[in-house]
């Protein structure tokens, strides 16, 4: 009993309603047990009947069992809570954790998204920035680049725009002083030309007269002057032809070389030559052979006299450098678009060491200065140039001792060259 109550009190001391309802019908039940064992107690001490001892006892069991059906009910009702709490508080559990995990997850989001562009801003654009400045700087503009930061990126860009800034200036240095070296060449070619035109036409009179005194038109001369005369027309005539070479090289230079190009039989321009060459080839002993190609060639497409004046050039060096009894063969070999005119001498051949000289203006090998001082040293610088003109290419081997072999190659004039042509000449026919 004492137990109850305070379990009574407990139940009081509680607040929640459904606690209060519990604690309410729990003393109902245990009031009614109470009164019932109270009125079984009377009834015994009063001596009551069997029969209404027997009806008290009944009605303290129905009490019995009304209080354990509240208590199952109310355990059940307790049980069915305690799963609903359960539930409630595992969804409780994995709402927090979804909630928990969308947190992490928007931070990491947060976290990546700063540093991401973080990076952009602080690598990947200052780094694209310099690419495209260096790029810019490979042609030829100079950049500055704008990165305003003090780690090591913004000292490379400082680098970088001092060193853009230094080729700057060094471009513009040498941007005058090649307009100045153009100049003084301009005038120095300028100069050549005026020279040469100006030794050409007294040089031509000095020939004809001292050519005159050696055919005796100018009046009787003994054999020891005439011998003399003979070597002054000589020398007239090196000097001619090294002002002849000057005014070409000059007027090549200046592109005053004009270019009319048609098909051209590559054996043909070699026969000539081969002819013109003969009576040297004959005074120097050596033996030009042309070897004719077995099938027939293709045209190629150049000038002929410029083309001849090349040609000539190669074929009268390999007289003059090749020595007595040596042979020069020209041979020709077709490719696929040019025609290679191959000119093997077995001559002096050409030091290897000079071998990157030869084209240019004014050189002669050191092999060969004792044994031929004729010669100005503008032949290969020609041949060089009218063969370039040409779309053509100028190759050589050579070996002292041993000989040289130029090689010329020419392209092949296409059909739509001999069109061209012909459309040209009809045109100019009209004019
Ligand atoms: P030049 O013959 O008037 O000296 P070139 O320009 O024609 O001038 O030739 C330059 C030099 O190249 C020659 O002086 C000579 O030393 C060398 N050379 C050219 N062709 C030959 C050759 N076939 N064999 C040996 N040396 C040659």
């Amino acid at each position: 009993g004492e137990a109850l109550v305070a379990q009574i009190n407990l139940f009081y001391l509680s607040t929640s309603e459904a606690d209060f309802q519990f604690t309410t019908s729990f003393q109902d039940h245990i009031n009614a047990i109470n009164n019932e064992i109270d009125t079984l107690i009377e009834t015994f001490e009063n001596g009551g009947s069997e029969e209404k001892i027997q009806k008290n006892l009944e009605s303290l069991g129905l009490k019995k069992d009304a209080f354990t059906n509240f208590l199952k009910e109310e355990i059940e009702l307790k049980v069915q809570e305690e799963s609903a709490t359960e539930r409630e508080n595992t969804a409780q559990q994995v709402r927090q954790t979804i909630i928990n995990v969308g947190i992490v997850t928007l931070v990491a989001l947060i976290a990546l998204i700063l540093l991401f562009s973080f990076t952009r801003t602080s690598i990947t654009e200052p780094i694209q920035e310099l690419t495209e400045a260096a790029d810019a700087l490979g042609k030829g503009e100079f950049p500055i680049v704008n990165i305003d930061s003090r780690d090591e990126l913004g000292l490379f860009a400082e680098t970088f725009n001092t060193m853009s800034q230094h080729i700057k200036a060094t471009q513009e240095a040498l941007t005058i002083e090649l307009e100045k070296t153009k100049r003084l060449d301009r005038q120095k070619t300028e100069f050549l030309s005026i020279a040469a035109h100006q030794l050409r036409t007294p040089m031509s009179g000095i020939k004809w007269v001292v050519s005159m005194a050696v055919e005796g038109d100018l009046g009787k001369v003994s054999a020891e002057a005439r011998d003399q005369l003979g070597k002054g027309l000589e020398n007239i005539d090196r000097m001619i032809s090294l002002i002849n070479s000057l005014l070409d090289v000059t007027q090549i230079d200046t592109q005053k070389f004009t270019f009319a190009f048609s098909p051209q039989k590559p054996v043909q321009i070699m026969e000539d030559i081969k002819h013109a060459l003969d009576h040297a080839a004959e005074k120097g002993k050596v033996s030009i052979n042309i070897h004719n190609p077995k099938k027939p060639l293709s045209k190629i497409l150049a000038d002929p006299d410029k083309v001849s004046m090349a040609l000539h050039n190669i074929v009268d060096n390999a007289i003059k450098y090749t020595p007595e009894k040596g042979t020069i063969d020209i041979t020709f070999k077709e490719r696929k678009d040019e025609i290679d005119i191959i000119v093997k001498d077995s001559g002096y051949g050409i030091p290897h060491a000079e071998h990157d000289r030869i084209f240019t203006k004014f050189y002669r090998g050191s092999n060969i200065q004792t044994i031929q001082a004729d010669g100005s040293g503008l032949g290969l610088y020609l041949v060089h140039e009218i063969i370039s003109r040409h779309d053509g290419k100028v190759n050589f081997d050579s070996e002292e001792g041993k000989g040289t072999t130029f090689t010329i190659s020419l392209p092949i004039a296409t059909e739509q060259d001999r069109k061209n042509c012909e459309k040209k000449k009809a045109e100019e026919k009209i004019v």
